[in-house]
């Protein structure tokens, strides 16, 4: 079982499921079973009214066979993403992990099915490249720990028509030099990609340039902790990836990609 799952939505997308016990034990439950040692919650900065620091340290004090870490989900939506940097400005110190994500090109939600239309309104290779640019943005903000989903932007199989990879060694070059991890993700597998994010040749990329790598899965219900986790346990394998980043305060810490049976 690969230790820790760093992308988990316990609100759903919903307002009216704020963080409480009854919301998170469930999911304290469901790792314990998977034997899942390590996850962090990070809802949408869009969410954060339903956020608790005090509800997610209380589950630390039920369960303390697990770690769990406070954290949130900054993309760079329109309408709420300036409020959302300023609140992890202001709780920057309480919070264990930051996920930097882009959600938006020309300010439409174009991993949303009922936005698909807007791909054949753009060229796909500059949606590419806008997507690419605002994920160098969230990277350099300085509030940001990992990367979420970096091809997220394939989600429709839409495809660049050019070579873009002098603009991927940026992104990655830049992600490097801020000491942020990539995140590997099982939540392609379930969207018309059907794949992980992001694809082979990002994270053989990311590999040579020695960026460290979060996992994920992206769950919005507690029985979908560690999505799909034997074939990303194939893929670190097939890719060499041993380590994995967790982080506690923002502090990265490298531990072994599978809980081995004395690990406690
Ligand atoms: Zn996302
Ligand atoms: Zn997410």
């Amino acid at each position: 079982m690969l230790v820790a799952d760093y992308h988990n939505h316990p609100q759903a997308h919903r307002t009216d499921l704020p963080y409480s016990q009854k919301l998170l034990q469930a999911w304290a439950d469901r790792a314990r079973e998977l034997g899942l040692k390590d996850l962090a919650f990070t809802d949408h900065d869009r969410y954060k009214a339903g956020f608790s620091f005090d509800e997610i340290e209380l589950l630390q004090q039920n369960n303390q066979d697990i770690q769990f870490r406070a954290g949130i989900e900054l993309d760079n939506d329109p309408e709420t993403s300036a409020d959302g940097r300023a609140w992890v400005e202001k709780n920057w110190d309480k919070l264990d992990f930051v996920l930097g994500s882009v959600h938006f090109v020309k300010d439409f939600a174009f991993d949303h099915p009922h936005y698909i239309d807007q791909y054949q309104k753009h060229d796909i290779n500059d949606l590419y490249r806008e997507y690419y640019t605002n994920i160098m943005a969230i990277a350099s903000s300085g509030l940001v720990d990992s990367m979420a989903h970096l091809d997220l932007i394939k989600i429709f199989k839409f495809f660049p028509t050019e070579n873009l990879d002098e603009l991927y060694h940026d992104v990655l070059d830049l992600i490097k030099a801020k000491d942020i991890s990539m995140e590997i993700s099982t939540a392609g597998l379930r969207k018309p990609i059907g794949e992980i994010y992001p694809d082979k040749k990002l994270i053989q990329m990311a590999i040579d340039k020695d960026i460290s790598f979060t996992i994920a899965g992206d769950a919005h219900a507690a029985h979908d902790l560690c999505h799909n986790y034997d074939k990303l346990e194939a893929l670190l394998k097939e890719m060499d990836i041993t380590e994995v980043a967790v982080y506690q305060k923002h502090q990265k810490i490298l531990v072994p990609a599978l809980v081995t049976p004395c690990a406690k």
